[in-house]
């Protein structure tokens, strides 16, 4: 399948930062193997929109947070289930900042999510209570942008949950598989395909976009 690029849409690039990559605190295995995929699939968009996910310390999904518990495992939030990770992406520090060579000086909107120190957020439109939003409904809607690209890390979760909610919010869906990695906790991985599947979102390689 071939997808056409027009000025009605946009390049979502989730999450490209030092802790998700090797050498981070919350490693995506190869996640470092999308900069360069994504660096090439921005020049062809006019607008992209890049998520930083900027955690406060002590924040409600580092395992650290909770006496007794390990990364992985999984608490009840008041949200529901919240799987425990590593500190990873706390506001201000270098596993939070943007790898050094993702290069798109073009992006219009740096979007920072889970920085409610008591909500996690995967998804670059709802927080993980799935009633707090962050606002990038609105901005794509006024800005008369229709379709979404999602690229970026990691594939099963917050790439997965951005691509839902676009879905559900009423937006085209698109995920750039190749330019995606995933973490792949119990089978995540699996799972995220089989849910964009059943809803209809295409996983399409970038090499296919032009
Ligand atoms: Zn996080």
């Amino acid at each position: 399948m071939s997808e056409k690029i027009t000025a009605r849409d946009v390049l979502l690039v989730v999450d490209v930062q030092n802790d998700f990559c090797p050498g981070g605190r919350l490693a995506v295995p190869r996640g470092d193997e999308v900069v360069p995929l994504i660096n090439a699939l921005a020049e062809k968009f006019a607008h992209v929109v890049l998520t930083q996910d900027w955690h406060p310390p002590g924040h409600l999904s580092f395992a650290s947070s909770h006496a007794g518990r390990k990364p992985f495992e999984t608490i009840a939030a008041s949200y529901g289930p919240q799987i425990l990770w590593p500190d990873h992406c706390v506001q201000g520090t270098p596993g939070a900042q943007f790898r050094d060579d993702l290069r798109i000086p073009s992006a219009e909107l740096v979007l920072r999510k889970g920085y409610h120190r008591a909500i996690d957020s995967y998804s670059a439109f709802y927080e993980n209570d799935h009633t707090t939003p962050t606002g990038l409904t609105g901005y794509l809607r006024e800005r008369g942008l229709a379709r979404v690209f999602i690229a970026g890390l990691a594939f099963d979760f917050c790439v997965r949950y951005s691509a839902e909610d676009a879905h559900r919010q009423g937006f085209a869906v698109v995920v750039v598989e190749d330019a995606c990695r995933g973490i792949d906790v119990d089978g995540s991985v699996a799972a995220a395909r089989e849910a964009l599947n059943k809803l209809g979102i295409p996983l399409v390689a970038s090499g296919d976009i032009g």
